[in-house]
């Protein structure tokens, strides 16, 4: 039974999702598999009655597919141990957001949680691993989007698809929404002539947010940013648990390189090594040392095709182990990709506005 499209009482036209979960059928009888997978996706969001909730009503059932297909992660596959380091971050994260997914019964009124949490930091120290070990700890279902995704890819729609994107949310609850890039959506920068649309995206995302952690929603809210200098007032207050995810310590960098290598059965280099490794990787993000590893495993690949090897007939076994001499040959060419300049700007923001500071 086709419901046809209906106008909306705020003015949302063809295309609607109507009320009812039931497609159109192909001309055939048959369903096509892009029908398929909307009807899917549909059924998904419809409640206990078949109906799909008021607040989905509205909206596009592409908007609603794309949320459900492209921004929700169904196995966000990361736990707190596969994060090195960061342990004061870890701590406050499962007290302030953990625990209060698991329990809302518990933390309500004075133990009421922050509405949303911004994680900033240099590039590459892992906010995106902890947005996701979050969702993974605390069973919630996660949500990642880049808001210059929503400026530039969606231009002129990110208003909907933000709406979308909270929509399918309160019904998958308790959810995680991580947006990347945060300051791009937040930014105090007017920038010259902004457009009406990208106005009412920030305006409508300001909305979606102050509803958030009201009443019984079981929605947070992660930003994360390598700008923080760029978001306002107003950005800071929603945000009200601010925490600073620096680059990582000595013995983060010496986890991260062990574990890499002991994941593929790399690990050839003596405790020795891996210490002298990082005393010359300060400043180095997580991000860097992975590139580092990954750089210097390709040492004894590229020894093997210098003596005349050919690829097709080179075996594992033919491979001599990773040696320190590998990553110093790989540090000349992976550099960090942090300055000194800019971590003293988030030291000193984190000390202006960082929850832990
Ligand atoms: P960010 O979101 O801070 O830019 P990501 O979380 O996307 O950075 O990290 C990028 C990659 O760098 C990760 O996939 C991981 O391989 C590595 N990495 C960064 N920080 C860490 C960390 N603390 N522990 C382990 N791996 C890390």
């Amino acid at each position: 039974s086709f419901i046809p499209p209906v106008r909306g009482a705020n003015g949302a036209s063809a295309g609607a999702a109507g009320g009812a979960v039931s497609m159109p059928r192909g001309p055939s009888g048959n369903s096509t598999a892009a029908e398929e997978s909307t009807r899917k996706c549909m059924e998904m969001l419809a409640g206990p009655d078949g109906e799909l909730p008021d607040r989905l009503k509205n909206l596009e059932p592409r908007l609603l597919e794309h949320v459900s297909n492209e921004i929700m992660d169904q196995d966000p596959n990361v736990r707190w141990d596969d994060i090195a380091g960061l342990e004061h971050a870890k701590k406050c994260v499962t007290e302030m957001v953990i625990w209060p997914l698991l329990r809302p019964d518990i933390f309500q009124g004075c133990r009421a949680p922050g509405k949303g949490l911004l994680l900033f930091g240099p590039p590459g120290t892992g906010k995106t691993m902890i947005g996701k070990a979050i969702a993974g700890e605390a069973k919630a279902t996660f949500f990642s989007i880049s808001a210059s995704s929503l400026t530039s890819k969606w231009i002129g729609e990110g208003e909907k698809l933000v709406r979308a994107l909270f929509g399918v949310a309160s019904c998958r609850q308790p959810a995680v929404i991580f947006i990347d890039e945060i300051d791009s959506l937040l930014s105090q920068r007017k920038s010259e002539g902004e457009h009406e649309s990208s106005r009412r995206l920030k305006t409508q995302f300001l909305i979606e947010m102050e509803g958030c952690g009201s009443g019984t929603e079981q929605i947070l809210l992660i930003g994360a940013t390598n700008r923080p200098q760029e978001l306002d007032e107003a950005a800071r207050r929603r945000l009200s648990k601010r925490l600073y995810i620096p680059l990582p310590s000595h013995e983060a960098r010496a986890w991260i390189i062990r574990s890499l290598l002991i994941r593929d059965g790399l690990l050839s280099l003596s405790d020795e090594d891996v210490d002298s490794i990082c005393t010359t990787t300060d400043g180095y993000s997580g991000s860097d040392m992975k590139n580092l590893v990954k750089e210097a495993s390709m040492g004894p690949l590229r020894e093997l095709l210098m003596q005349g090897k050919d690829i097709s007939s080179i075996s594992q076994s033919d491979m001599r182990p990773i040696t320190l001499q590998d990553f110093t040959s790989a540090l000349q060419q992976v550099r960090p990709s942090v300055s000194p300049n800019e971590l003293g700007m988030y030291e000193d923001w984190n000390r202006q506005f960082g929850s832990l500071a």
